[in-house]
């Protein structure tokens, strides 16, 4: 493995008190809460908007309910994690999510409410009472974006670098000492002891996936060559209802919420048979993993490569109030909802794995914090429960922030320039290889598992980084190929390790037949 793929001898210098990669809700939260007199910079792939915390659509799951319990919620994210949570995490996001929703109201976040003004809540599956707060409808992270958008860029102590790509986290001796980003045209170096990764998730490495392009594992990845340790990267969660289209393979799948099979609809194979009455007791509303690995099963057994998502029994009035986003998506592709069949199928979703941190957000490498999805806090376990993600977000963020504000040291840093070792004459085709990546994770690591088709993925994916290892990286694709690379291949081992099926890790070689 590389440990720095960035040249940066060239590289203009910077000094800064901390640095945020990412402008997701884990990333601007943790930005909000860092104390006034840092000097923060925030980095972000491409336009502050493009994460997955935008395209939230369920909500926010936090217990705000009278007969609803901080016991309750804890117990149904235990479930929900097959006995691979951690206690306290799970305790920690559960009894400071509160806390967490009444400052986003604070700043001028609007969740949906009532018309006596309180805050509407509605239930997913997994949840046994209704806790999810949302907005729009089904908007709410563009809305919680939006909020902390305002608030941070409003923050003179914080400067928003958007179309800034971070390539590598520098470290001496175990300890962060700066950053390489490209950005303007050129390589920069910011001095720090103090980064916050909160870069999101992995979907990009899957051929279908609910995650926007931004999602290739960076953070993980980056976070992985500085020596920071990694766990779960196995659990990878699949929704069982991504919008199929010729045009999404390899890209980006939009969501179809649970809420729709909520609100009534039934999924329908090739010959308009409801499958799943007859596979779970609560049908279309089993967990998620179920669901799609059942979706799974069938189009492998028939002709076409989606099942069909019916909603047709609710108005065309009723669809397009409660689900503006999802309504405006069908129609945009030819798909009246309130008329026609979703096509939908399962897609990689959220990634449960990720950098190991304690409660307070911190890594083994002193100075690397993490939170949000590139994190593994163990709130998670082997399966996220529905809209616990945006809560572990800011709940994480201001954790990281708090540590932050705790240990800031202004020292001077001396930096050694890494130069890393590059072979000009190794040729590769960087797209080529993406999408070979992609092909070989849905294939040999997705929904359903075997260790030797695992062991044949490996295979493959070490081939690729052997190239790739000995190859210049001359841009930043090529660096996203590389990030991509060093998370499928750490999957791939995860899934091997692990003999037993556990949450969405599902092995078909221990005696289960499917
Ligand atoms: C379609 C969809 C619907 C969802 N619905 C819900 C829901 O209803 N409820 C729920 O709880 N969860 C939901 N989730 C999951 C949840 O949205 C995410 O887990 C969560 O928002 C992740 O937030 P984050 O801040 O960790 O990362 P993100 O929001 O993904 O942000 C990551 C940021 O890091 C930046 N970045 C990445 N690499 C680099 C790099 N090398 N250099 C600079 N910047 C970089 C990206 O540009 C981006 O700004 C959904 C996810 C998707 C995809």
């Amino acid at each position: 493995m590389k440990r720095y793929i960035a040249d940066i001898s060239d590289a203009q210098i910077h000094q800064i008190d901390v640095a945020i990669i990412g402008s997701g809700l884990a990333g601007m939260y943790a930005a909000y809460h860092l104390d006034d007199s840092l000097n923060c910079a925030l980095f972000t792939k491409e336009q502050i908007e493009d994460s997955s915390s935008s395209l939230a659509q369920g909500g926010i799951a936090v217990v705000t309910e009278k007969d609803d319990t901080f016991l309750y919620h804890f117990q149904d994210t235990m479930n929900a994690g097959a006995g691979e949570c951690d206690e306290m995490a799970v305790r920690t996001i559960v009894e400071e999510g509160p806390e967490q929703i009444e400052e986003l109201l604070a700043i001028g976040a609007h969740f949906d409410i009532d018309r006596h003004g309180n805050l509407l809540t509605t239930r997913e599956g997994g949840h046994g009472m209704n806790r999810i707060l949302h907005a729009g409808g089904d908007a709410t992270g563009q809305e919680m974006v939006r909020a902390l958008k305002k608030t941070v860029l409003a923050k003179d102590n914080i400067k928003v670098h958007e179309n800034s790509f971070v390539a590598d986290i520098l470290t001496q001796d175990d300890e962060v000492v700066g950053l390489s980003v490209y950005e303007n045209d050129a390589w920069h170096v910011y001095k720090t002891r103090h980064v916050i990764v909160a870069t999101g998730g992995i979907g990009q490495v899957f051929r279908y996936t609910t995650n926007p392009g931004v999602a290739t594992g960076d953070g993980i990845a980056l976070g992985f060559r500085a020596g920071a340790v990694i766990e779960n990267m196995e659990f990878i969660q699949f929704h069982p209802t991504g919008m199929y289209t010729p045009e999404n393979r390899n890209t980006q799948c939009f969501l179809i919420s649970e809420a729709v099979r909520g609100e009534g609809g039934i999924l329908l194979n090739d010959a308009n048979q409801r499958f799943m009455k007859e596979r779970h007791p609560l049908a279309e509303l089993a967990p998620r993993d179920i669901v799609a690995r059942e979706n799974y099963r069938e189009i492998q057994n028939q002709a076409s490569p989606y099942v069909k998502l019916d909603i047709t029994a609710k108005s065309r009035d009723f669809l397009s109030k409660r689900f503006p986003t999802i309504f405006g998506k069908c129609m945009e592709n030819g798909i009246d909802m309130s008329k026609d069949f979703i096509p939908v199928g399962p897609v990689q979703h959220y990634m449960m794995g990720g950098i190991t941190t304690d409660l307070m957000g911190q890594t083994n490498i002193k100075g690397l914090l993490a939170c949000g999805e590139a994190a593994m806090t163990g709130v998670h376990g082997a399966n996220r429960l529905a809209s616990n993600s945006t809560l572990e977000c800011l709940v994480f963020g201001r954790k990281c922030a708090d540590v932050v504000n705790d240990e800031f040291t202004g020292a001077d840093i001396e930096i050694d320039i890494p130069k890393p070792a590059q072979n000009e004459n190794v040729s590769f085709d960087t797209e080529e290889m993406m999408v070979e990546i992609k092909g070989i994770m849905v294939k040999y690591c997705g929904i359903l598992r075997n260790g030797p088709s695992m062991m044949y993925g490996l295979h493959q994916v070490e081939q690729m980084l052997a190239v790739l290892d000995n190859a210049k990286l001359n841009s930043l694709r090529d660096m996203e190929l590389y990030n991509m690379a060093t998370i499928a291949n750490e999957v791939l081992k995860g899934a091997i390790a692990r003999k037993r099926s556990v949450g969405a890790h599902y092995r078909i070689d221990e005696g289960r037949t499917y």
